[in-house]
């Protein structure tokens, strides 16, 4: 079983014309909401592609609240939230009609997620975390998690400089190519890979857009190629990714078959708009990779 420890937003979607740059103001259509944030996708994600999951994550008295946890408790994710007195998190989100996107995260209740929260990881295997809630929380529940045996499951996204200790204590890490070379600076993918892998990760994983994904485990590097779709909205792409892969992880899957699956289900979910409405049940997943 699953624990994903994160962020809970919900989304303001609009569509522009074109991202707007500084200081420009973009009209777009009307906005719609939807239930976001890396942490809560990543659960609803796994959930669907059908993994056992939990989600802890911090939520306000506001409600907001109320409708993350409907859409969590939909796709049958496991709510073990907090309340804090701070509103819940919010995202504004712009999607340019090239499919691109641009996102202003306004953190509340997620900045109030604390090492105390942290349960007991009885009965667990692999526990995921991102950094949309802090950092010297995300490190003691990756230090608790290692201690008590989990597989620890880094999406390093946003990207973030990462304390030595916490990448020590993860055993899987995952990037995108921008946090890839935040994080081991300018390179060829391969020696970056390697790079981060020599810091703590057995396994890190790099996705690459509509390329696909690349990842480096075992001194060696494996290689997804993109499945072809016709992207709509990429939001929400390397969360479906993420949640995929622990899905098919926690199950006992090959890196490899794991990798497989995550690439087509996020390359799914980019068929469609928002976050989490548009991610894959496994049922797609799997008529996906037979086809
Ligand atoms: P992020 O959205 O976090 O920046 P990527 O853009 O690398 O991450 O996308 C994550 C994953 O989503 C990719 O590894 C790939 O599997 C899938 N994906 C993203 N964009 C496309 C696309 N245009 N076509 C097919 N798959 C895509």
């Amino acid at each position: 079983r699953v624990l994903v420890a994160g962020s809970a937003n919900l989304d303001f979607l609009t569509r522009v014309p074109h991202l707007p740059a500084p200081g420009e103001t973009v009209l777009g259509p009307e906005y719609v909401t939807a239930p976001g944030g890396k942490g809560a996708n990543q659960a609803v994600a796994c959930a669907r592609a059908g993994g056992a999951v939990a989600f802890l994550g911090a939520l306000g008295p506001d409600p907001f609240a109320a409708s993350l946890l409907a859409s969590l408790r939909q796709s049958g994710v496991h709510d073990w939230t907090v309340r804090v007195p701070v509103p819940t998190g919010a995202a504004f989100i712009s999607v340019s009609e090239a499919g691109e996107n641009s996102i202003t995260v306004a953190s509340g209740a997620n900045a109030h997620l604390t090492p105390e929260h942290l349960p007991g990881l009885r009965g667990l295997t692999h526990l995921a975390l991102q950094l949309e809630v802090p950092l010297p929380t995300v490190g003691a529940y990756a230090r608790a998690a290692k201690e008590a045996g989990l597989e620890v499951v880094l999406n390093a996204a946003p990207a973030a400089p990462l304390p030595a200790d916490l990448l020590a204590a993860v055993d899987l890490l995952m990037v995108n190519e921008g946090e890839l070379t935040a994080l081991a600076g300018p390179g060829e993918p391969a020696d970056q890979l390697a790079a981060l892998s020599a810091r703590g990760p057995h396994t890190v994983i790099v996705t690459l857009g509509a390329r696909g994904a690349g990842a480096w485990h075992a001194g060696e590097l494996l290689r997804v190629p993109g499945h072809p779709v016709r992207a709509l909205d990429t939001t929400g792409a390397g969360d479906t990714f993420a949640g995929v892969l622990l899905a098919a992880l926690s199950e006992g899957k090959s890196l490899g078959a794991a990798l497989r699956r995550a690439n087509v289900g996020a390359a799914l979910a980019c068929t469609r708009p928002g976050a989490q409405p548009s991610m894959p049940a496994r049922a797609e997943i799997e008529a996906a990779l037979g086809a």
